[in-house]
């Protein structure tokens, strides 16, 4: 199942870390630079980028290629 989440909040890029790793919460998102899905850095329900390179579920989300991956804050619409 696809969810689309930019149907549902605002995006904005954000900064990385100072350490460069990818800032996460509840408010922010990774967007894949491969196939520019948008999935929740904390993510409960299993989801994925339609590339592979993001995988969310259980409060984490794993990623392939972290240099590749946009952090976004979302705010509902
Ligand atoms: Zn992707």
């Amino acid at each position: 199942m696809k969810l689309d989440l930019r149907k549902i909040y605002r995006f904005e890029p954000i900064s990385r870390q100072p350490d460069g790793s990818l800032p996460k919460g509840g408010d922010v998102y990774y967007e894949c630079g491969g196939c520019k899905d948008v999935v929740s850095s904390v993510s409960h329900i299993a989801s994925a980028c339609a590339c592979g390179n993001l995988t969310g579920g259980g409060g984490k989300t794993e990623i392939k290629a972290p240099d590749q991956v946009t952090p976004l804050r979302g705010k509902l619409k």
